[in-house]
């Protein structure tokens, strides 16, 4: 008799997962899931007062079934502890299968890749873990049971963020797609050459409002009419013009522009080499404002040029974000933090009201900081507004 061999398969898997706990001196196991840390987490302090790391989890379905994931929990195996435990309905929001933003389910089909988004707050007063380890429990349609796997060890970064100055000058700065739980930037994980690469995850597309808290007066059409428009931008650091260019004209607000190459992405842009690996990405700047060249050296709070809506943008804005490399899309997105701003003000009806306030000039929803928080050397978190010191 033929036996196929998916239930071969199956069995083999069966006997290894029903041995238990991973045998005496760690031999080799056959496991169903492969996994992979994309970019070794750092912690990064943000605006909240808590410390986060964020970073993606790759998985691999190498069975012949379906795999529904039940629950994941982040776990530093040196000390043991349980830094984070999802249940289904997180993993349902974070699951991403190919990669692909926005296609989140908790089940993965037989043989196919995934991506979890994975934003995890540290406990209080829990030291930062040196590493860490995933213990994933998932249900596998090939044997009809639930099993618990430990997958996706990787060390976490103990260097801090880069210390950053102000990007741009004044009131009323609105952080938006920031981290860690908006997705936009922080998912976008692009296939460039082969690879994948996170230049974004840490991005935030700073917008401005007025003293009625709206974005744009007047026609939403208009580039000039959005209160940022024009706005001079600012070096975050001393360092060296490594990337730029000025020829692109603004987009038409309202849309992202279609069948844009992949060099128009981010307009008129500055990448700067701020030392250390880190590298500035400022983009959508307006046509013909960047007033560096390549190799320059600038210093500290000198203009770089103005904000504008060149590229892929549908209203102005700065996009601002710091990696590892020259690339502003094929490059690792690193954590930074601003030495010193106030919050006078969080939008917390969240991303879509944003949208809705950048698309219809309608005023943002704010709730106020009272007294306004001064804070130094921290990340400012989604959806923050923002002042920059005098
Ligand atoms: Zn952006």
């Amino acid at each position: 008799m033929r036996v196929p061999v998916w239930v071969v398969s199956a069995l083999v898997l069966l006997l290894m997962l029903s041995s238990g706990a991973r045998a005496a001196g760690d031999e080799p196991m056959l496991t169903p899931l492969v996994a992979e840390i994309i970019a070794p987490p750092y912690v990064v302090p943000g605006s909240d007062g808590k410390r986060h790391m964020v970073y993606e989890l790759a998985l691999t379905n190498i069975t012949s079934g379906d795999v529904r994931f039940e629950k994941l929990a982040v776990v530093d195996p040196d000390s043991g502890k349980v830094l984070a435990v999802l249940g289904p309905d997180e993993l349902a929001q974070r699951v991403t299968p190919g990669a692909s933003r926005g296609k989140e389910t908790r089940v993965l089909s037989a043989y196919q890749f995934a991506v979890i988004f994975l934003h995890i707050p540290l406990p209080e007063g829990m030291a930062a873990p040196a590493r860490i380890t995933h213990e994933i429990t998932a249900r596998l349609a090939v044997i009809d049971a639930e099993v618990t796997m430990t997958l996706g060890d990787s060390t976490v970064v103990s260097t801090p963020p880069v210390v950053l100055g102000a990007p741009l000058r004044g009131k009323g700065y609105a952080a938006g797609d920031g981290c860690c739980d908006s997705i936009r930037h922080v998912r976008a994980l692009l296939a460039i050459d082969g690879k994948f690469h996170l230049a974004q995850r840490f991005a935030i597309d700073w917008e401005q409002i007025d003293e009625t808290n709206t974005l744009v007066a007047g026609d939403t059409k208009i580039p000039a009419n959005y209160h940022i428009y024009g706005k001079p931008i600012l070096a975050v650091a001393d360092g060296t013009v490594v990337a730029t260019r000025n020829d692109l004209q603004d987009q038409v607000p309202g849309a992202l522009p279609e069948n844009l190459p992949l060099d128009e992405a981010d307009g008129n842009f500055v990448v700067l080499d701020i030392g250390s690996g880190h590298f500035v990405n400022y983009a959508h700047m307006r046509p013909g404002s960047v007033k560096v060249k390549l190799g320059d050296k600038v210093r500290r709070g000198e203009q770089l040029g103005e904000v504008g809506n060149t590229g892929n943008s549908q209203a102005p804005h700065l996009h601002l974000h710091v990696m590892d490399g020259v690339s502003p899309l094929a490059s690792n997105g690193l954590p930074y933090v601003f030495d010193s701003f106030t919050i006078p003000a969080v939008d917390e009806a969240g991303t879509e009201d944003f949208d809705k306030a950048e698309a219809t000039g309608s005023p943002l929803t704010l709730t106020p900081r009272v007294p306004p928080r001064t804070l130094e050397n921290v990340l400012p978190l989604d959806l923050s507004i923002v002042d920059w010191p005098q």
